[in-house]
């Protein structure tokens, strides 16, 4: 048994991933969804900016009539079975006892659009190590601390490579697509906020670009 198959979803709580382009034209294909439905464009602040500015898709939106930098990430809702916590909205939740389970005794959690779900999130907790190019992977039970509220505790164990033996090599596909789309949306943003719009145009500057995305050979 992969071990989260007996997860809350502790990473689709604690976290606001960042998507990019392709995962939500995928989504909103594969749905039959509205991207505004699903997808949300975050505001900013300061620290965030001087950190990420030039290494992640950030874009700028003039509808606050400032010049406000923002991310786009998965909408969240509040969760129903942890009152007062937030989740991801395609996370469904079960409460395994509740329902007469005799695998499991807590809250189960399963992405409802896992086969086109964002890159972010299939990579996780996985990154490609710049100097060796071999993927390397997170434990991301070590930095769970025990004072979180349980909705937003990761894994309910260390994570072990054992769990990952049968999907290594989807892993490190995954991983170069993710580094791939995310500098795509860089470039995208960078066109973006050379002339930056309201939000409300967004969509249809994006949908374009996608559809361009490969070029012909023209000699
Ligand atoms: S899209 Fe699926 S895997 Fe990603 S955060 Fe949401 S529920 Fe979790
Ligand atoms: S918190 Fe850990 S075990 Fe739970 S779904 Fe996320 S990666 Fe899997």
């Amino acid at each position: 048994m992969r071990i989260c198959d007996s997860c809350h979803g502790g990473c689709c709580r604690k976290y606001n991933p960042d998507i990019t382009g392709i995962d939500m034209l995928k989504i909103a294909q594969s749905m039959k969804l509205d991207i505004n439905f699903f997808a949300t464009a975050i505001p900013v602040d300061d620290e965030y900016l001087r950190l990420a500015l030039g290494k992640k898709p950030l874009f700028i939106f003039t509808d606050s009539k400032k010049e406000q930098y923002y991310r786009f990430s998965l909408k969240m809702e509040e969760s129903i079975l942890f009152p007062g916590t937030y989740k991801c909205i395609f996370i469904n939740e079960t409460d395994a006892k509740g329902l007469g389970s005799k695998l499991y005794d807590n809250i189960i959690s399963r992405c409802s659009i896992y086969h086109v779900r964002p890159l972010t999130c299939k990579t996780f907790p996985a990154q490609i190590n710049p100097q060796t190019g071999q993927a390397v992977i997170f434990d991301p039970y070590k930095i769970s601390s025990e004072e979180d509220n349980p909705a937003y505790r990761l894994c309910p164990g260390p994570v072990k490579m054992e769990d990952y033996k049968e999907f290594q090599e989807q892993m490190v596909k995954d991983l170069v697509a993710y580094d791939y789309e995310m500098l795509f949306f860089l470039k995208l943003a960078e066109k973006w906020n050379k002339n930056p719009d309201l939000s409300d145009y967004f969509i249809d500057f994006m949908e374009k670009e996608y559809k361009n995305r490969v070029e012909h050979i023209t000699e």
